[in-house]
C-alpha cells in the first residue's frame, strides 16, 4: 500500500463520519497532490497535509500497519483543522462537548481520563 492509497482510505472514512454527523451534503476528499478538501456542499476548504506529520510518516517503520495508522493521524488532524476554518468544531464528544482527537484510526475524547469514542468511519454508531 503506498501513502496515497492509505491517505485516500482514511479520507473516505472521515467522509463517512462527516456525512453521518453533519449531513449528506458534506464531503471529504483526498487528492493526488496530498491535499484534503472538505465541503459542506456550498463552501469548500482545501489544505495540504501538514509537512511535519508527513515527515514523520516517511520516517516511520515501513510496514502497512504503520502507514495506515500514520495516514489516519494526518488526515483526521487535517480534517479537524479544516472544519475549524469552516467554523465548525468537529467531531465533538456527545457526552463532554469537547472536540475529539484521533489516534491510529480511533476517535478519542480528551475529557477527564479520556475514553475511546469510535473507530474512524463508525462515529455515527458511537454511544
Ligand atoms: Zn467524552
Amino acid at each position: 500500500m503506498d501513502d496515497l492509497v492509505a491517505i485516500r482510505e482514511a479520507a473516505a472514512l472521515v467522509d463517512v463520519d462527516l456525512r453521518a454527523t453533519l449531513g449528506s451534503s458534506w464531503s471529504c476528499r483526498a487528492e493526488d497532490d496530498l491535499t484534503i478538501t472538505i465541503s459542506d456542499g456550498h463552501v469548500s476548504e482545501t489544505s495540504l497535509l501538514d509537512p511535519a506529520e508527513w515527515c514523520e510518516m516517511q520516517g516511520a517503520p515501513d510496514d502497512e500497519a504503520h502507514r495506515a495508522a500514520d495516514a489516519f493521524d494526518a488526515v483526521t488532524a487535517e480534517a479537524t483543522e479544516i472544519l475549524r476554518v469552516l467554523g465548525r468544531e468537529w467531531p465533538v464528544c456527545r457526552h463532554h462537548d469537547v472536540v475529539l482527537d484521533a489516534c491510529e484510526g480511533t476517535w478519542l475524547c480528551p475529557a477527564g481520563a479520556g475514553h475511546d469514542v469510535a473507530f474512524v468511519g463508525e462515529l455515527a454508531s458511537s454511544t
